[in-house]
């Protein structure tokens, strides 16, 4: 197909000649060498036994070698499954096995967590990096490296390119099938937000093995020009200041808490000048995050929306069109549109459900033909998300639908009180949760954590929200820990929230 990613690949290095394209932990890798390795890499797995729409997983935390992999497996006409490295054995295991991998790339560090969540299955463990001596029943990657390259496996537009396992924060999680096609326009989307922005330096500290970084990747794969990019192996505040400061890097894309845990550095200190644009995504940015920013660096926040589901991006704020509030309007690629619980298509401004419809539209649930009628009915994607569009056709998200709270009668959003709590100098993050009550149905309880050396404790937050919020809103009961738990993409983590507020 004309969409494959490894032409996309092709198509680029050629535009932009050689070049020092990549800089991690003080090294410069040039695109033409990148490129180089995942064809033999490609020839590798090829010599392995991988067939075309083999799953390989990349169970790594950021590394050049991890965007050679994807790069190899598209070329070879398999499909990357990437995978967060803090899975715990038996979620991992579930992965694996769901997903029947053929292959797993890994880092040396990880091989006891694959070593043991692999018992049994017939997988082949790469191992990529230095070891002192190769652990038995695993091969070295150079091997791969040591292959004859191999031109790019034909595939279909919509042939998968991706097996993504979603559900962090709610239930068991299962498998996204993502296409060639539909990687390929959502990055094509995000690419040309930066387009606009004109930025060619930029840090990236997101996971490679989360769907926004993925398409974060896949975005700059659609570039003719010769960008920079310096890779963070995992975010850390201090060093990405640090980075930004002595790069003169000019945007980076981040998830909210990344943004708040930046915050909480002096950033005064740091040559911040460089820095032109901030994309978020991910997960809702707080106002009182927004405003900080603009207050202490300067930079623009480029505001995005999208869910693994819909290859990740939908919609994105762009220099020239930008609003309060607002994730966006959907970009080329993605059609947007609200309905009512019964299926009704509502008008600008009225609150419904956000369905997506468009080339990044999953092909489905990973053998799960039924849930995945649930959830794309007639090439429209139910998000879950609540939202509406104004009349000019910004997106707002509102909340998610899972996430509502129900107290007597009275629809709360979680996302409100949040916000509202996080106005409060002292508070650093909140989650707010429903917890059955046998009077109202639900009560409203938020779990934050305070700068320590505030004083501010439960009775005051519970007086200050009371100030801000509706009757039915405000929250009853706050619980006051050192910290609100989140998921290893920096989402609040509703499910140990929850488990918190009943103890
Ligand atoms: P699960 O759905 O099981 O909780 P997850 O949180 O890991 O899994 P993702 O696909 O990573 O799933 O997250 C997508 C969701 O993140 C969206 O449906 C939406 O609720 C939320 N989200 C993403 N970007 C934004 C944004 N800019 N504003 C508000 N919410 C956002």
């Amino acid at each position: 197909g004309s969409h494959h990613l490894a032409l996309l690949n092709e198509r680029s290095i050629e535009a932009q000649g050689d070049y020092e394209s990549l800089l991690f932990e003080g090294q410069w890798h040039t695109n033409r060498s990148l490129f180089e390795r995942s064809r033999r890499v490609a020839g590798g797995l090829r010599d392995l036994g991988v067939q075309p729409g083999d799953r390989v997983v990349v169970l790594m935390m950021n590394t050049p070698e991890v965007f050679v992999t994807y790069q190899a497996v598209w070329r070879a006409g398999a499909v990357v499954t990437p995978v967060i490295f803090l899975q715990t054995p038996p979620e991992l295991r579930h992965i694996l096995e769901d997903s029947g991998a053929v292959a797993a790339v890994v880092t040396p560090e990880l091989l006891p967590l694959i070593l043991g969540s692999s018992e049994g299955l017939d997988l082949t463990i790469l191992v990529v990096g230095e070891e002192a001596e190769p652990t038995p029943g695993t091969t070295p990657y150079a091997v791969l490296e040591a292959a004859d390259p191999l031109p790019v496996v034909p595939r279909d537009d919509d042939d998968l390119a991706a097996l993504l396992y979603t559900g962090g924060t709610t239930g068991r999680s299962k498998g996204v099938m993502l296409t060639h096609r539909g990687l390929w326009a959502s990055g094509a989307g995000i690419h040309s937000v930066g387009e606009k922005m004109g930025t060619t330096r930029s840090l990236l500290p997101l996971p490679l093995s989360h769907a926004y970084g993925l398409i974060v990747a896949v975005g700059g794969m659609h570039s003719q020009k010769q960008m920079v990019s310096v890779m963070q192996r995992w975010f850390d505040a201090p060093g990405w200041l640090s980075l930004v400061q002595e790069h003169r890097l000019e945007s980076s894309p981040i998830v909210p808490s990344m943004l708040a845990m930046i915050l909480a550095e002096p950033v005064e200190d740091y040559d911040l000048s460089s820095l032109v644009s901030f994309g978020s995504g991910g997960a809702p940015l707080p106002d009182a995050l927004r405003t900080e920013v603009k207050e202490r660096i300067g930079a623009f926040i480029l505001e995005g929306y999208g869910l693994t589901e819909s290859s990740a991006v939908v919609s994105a704020s762009t220099p020239d069109a930008m609003r309060a509030g607002s994730v966006g309007k959907p970009l080329p690629h993605a059609e947007v549109g609200i309905f009512s619980p019964t299926g009704e298509r509502l008008g600008a401004g009225e609150d419904g459900e956000v369905w997506v419809r468009g080339p990044g539209v999953m092909k489905g649930y990973w053998k799960s033909p039924e849930l995945t009628a649930q959830t794309v009915v007639d090439g429209w994607l139910h998000t879950g998300d609540i939202g509406h569009l104004d009349d000019d056709g910004y997106l707002y998200i509102v909340d998610r639908i899972k996430d509502l709270i129900i107290r007597g009668g009275f629809n709360v959003y979680p996302r409100d009180v949040e916000d509202a709590l996080m106005t409060h100098p002292a508070v650093t993050s909140a989650a707010v949760v429903g917890r059955p009550d046998a009077e109202k149905g639900e009560e409203v309880v938020a779990v934050v954590s305070v700068d320590p050396a505030s004083g501010v404790d439960a009775e005051a937050l519970i007086a200050y929200s009371k100030e801000r919020l509706a009757r039915h809103k405000y929250p009853r009961e706050i619980i006051v820990v050192d910290a609100v738990p989140h998921t290893s993409v920096g989402k609040t983590d509703r499910k140990a929230v929850r488990a918190l507020v009943r103890e």
